[in-house]
């Protein structure tokens, strides 16, 4: 069975809306996927960086 399922999603980098179809994984529309292509990938993925405690990460978010 071979079913286009479309989704409609909001594109964080530009937050406008798109069509994603089901075969497709990403939170970007085109054009913003052909913007971030061109740069090099974000540093901005720390899933666990949450949880321990670096000291400069406490200097970086200030105490104010
Ligand atoms: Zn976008």
């Amino acid at each position: 069975m071979k079913h286009v399922k479309m989704d409609l999603k909001v594109c964080e980098g530009c937050g406008g809306l798109w069509i994603r179809n089901g075969r497709e994984a990403g939170v970007y529309c085109r054009y913003c996927v052909v913007i971030l292509a061109e740069f090099p990938a974000p540093r901005a993925k720390r899933a666990t960086g949450r949880r321990r405690r670096s000291p400069q990460a406490q200097e970086k978010g200030g105490a104010r």
